[in-house]
């Protein structure tokens, strides 16, 4: 079975082309610049085939349409026509307290992936853009939705309540959701898997380490905490987002600033992080080139961030009553070094030691712990494309 993948954002839309059986990624790439000047699209295959094509997408139909026109051409195409697609799955932001797993589309949930659309404004409209998209183009193709806070749902109540009036969740569902929630189950799993543990009888901490970036605690294969919240500026110092601080500093800075509350948030989600403090960049290999060549603020700025995470893991370990195993994924966690090292190098307290020489391996699963350490820590990389395309083989084969 072929299940394309389809995650929008706003102004791209990035796919891959899966057989679902087999796993492999038959052909991936990304229409960028959607409904903006100078729209491309980046196209690879598993034939060899590789470009960027340069052409106006003035919408998610027109980046739909591309996108089909490449995976069937003579030369650059994977299969003879679009039959060959045999279903599409979404990745969806937010599910709100809807949707616990991966769901078949239907207008039911397009209806409350809608009225999610106040929790993730950036996110759902854009996702629903490439559903209607794809339903246009190919009406009679089944189409799954993953949500990124399905995964987190099983939160108890008193890891997603926020100390504010109660009658804010009642009425506005103000809670913590946690997102990247995909990655977190995926990662779980394999490391569960990777280090012959019982995953319904573990107890795992995931640190999904990229430009966003959020950690969650997994025990006996249930999400019961994760740092990201209502959206995903809680938690984690990350590239350019500020992660938990004090909610009075808003006013504060406001009234000094003289900003609105949209203009600080924009600075909170944008200008902040690892970005914010250093002023160099938001990219790690930045920030390492930055502080060895002397930058004290590039220096802080990964000092902070590993801090962080850092006092994340020593919360979840409480939260679970111990831990079985750490794991690192994603961008920064499947290849900065440097940043793992830190990290675990703090983690001293859970009898953790790290294996030097194992931590230089980028972007493979290993074991970066010591044989005698009493936590297992690994790099596990992630791979939300293929959960989403597994979720919607398994959701199509029971129609
Ligand atoms: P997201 O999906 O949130 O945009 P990714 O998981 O792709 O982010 O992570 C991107 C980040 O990973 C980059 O900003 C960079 O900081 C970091 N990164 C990627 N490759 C490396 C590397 N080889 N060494 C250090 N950091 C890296």
């Amino acid at each position: 079975m072929n299940v394309l993948v389809v995650n929008c954002g706003s102004s791209s839309l990035k796919f891959q082309l899966i057989n679902a059986y087999t796993e492999e990624v038959l052909a991936s790439g990304i229409c960028d610049r959607i409904g903006i000047d100078g729209g491309t699209l980046h196209y690879k295959s598993k034939n060899d085939s590789n470009f960027a094509r340069r052409e106006d997408i003035p919408n998610h139909t027109k980046a739909v349409e591309l996108v089909l026109q490449s995976l069937t051409d003579k030369q650059d195409g994977v299969i003879k026509s679009l039959d060959d697609i045999h279903a599409i799955g979404h990745r969806v932001v937010h599910g709100g307290e809807f949707f616990k797993e991966s769901v078949l589309v239907n207008d039911y949930v397009i209806s409350r992936i809608k009225e999610c659309s106040d929790l993730a404004p950036l996110h759902n409209p854009a996702h629903l853009m490439g559903i209607e998209a794809c339903k246009a183009k190919m009406p009679d193709t089944p189409m799954v939705v993953v949500f990124d806070t399905a995964f987190h749902q099983s939160m108890p109540p008193h890891a997603y309540i926020y100390g504010v009036p109660y009658e804010w969740y009642e009425k506005h569902k103000v809670r913590r959701y946690g997102f990247h929630g995909t990655s977190h189950k995926y990662v779980s799993q394999k490391t569960a898997e990777f280090l012959g543990l019982n995953y319904a009888q573990s107890k795992i901490i995931v640190c999904h380490l990229g430009n966003g970036s959020s950690i969650s605690a997994i025990k006996n294969g249930q999400c019961v905490d994760t740092s990201m919240g209502l959206t995903p500026l809680e938690g984690l110092i990350m590239g350019t987002r500020s992660g938990d601080l004090d909610p009075a500093i808003l006013e504060y800075i406001s009234k000094r600033e003289d900003l609105d509350i949209q203009s600080i948030l924009n600075i909170l989600n944008k200008k902040s992080g690892v970005l914010g403090i250093s002023g160099v960049s938001s990219d790690f290999r930045d920030l390492l080139d930055a502080d060895l060549s002397g930058d004290e603020r590039a220096k802080l700025a990964r000092h902070a961030f590993a801090y962080r995470v850092m006092k994340y893991v020593g919360a979840y370990c409480a939260a679970m009553n111990g831990v079985d195993a750490v794991s690192f994924c994603a961008g920064v966690g499947e290849n900065a070094k440097f940043i793992r090292g830190m990290i675990v190098k703090q983690l001293e307290f859970l009898g953790v030691k790290l294996d030097e020489e194992a931590n230089n391996i980028c972007g493979q699963e290993a074991i970066i712990s010591t044989a005698d350490s009493k936590v297992k820590v690994c790099v596990i990389p992630t791979n939300e494309e293929l959960v989403i395309a597994r979720d919607t083989r398994v959701i199509v084969s029971q129609l």
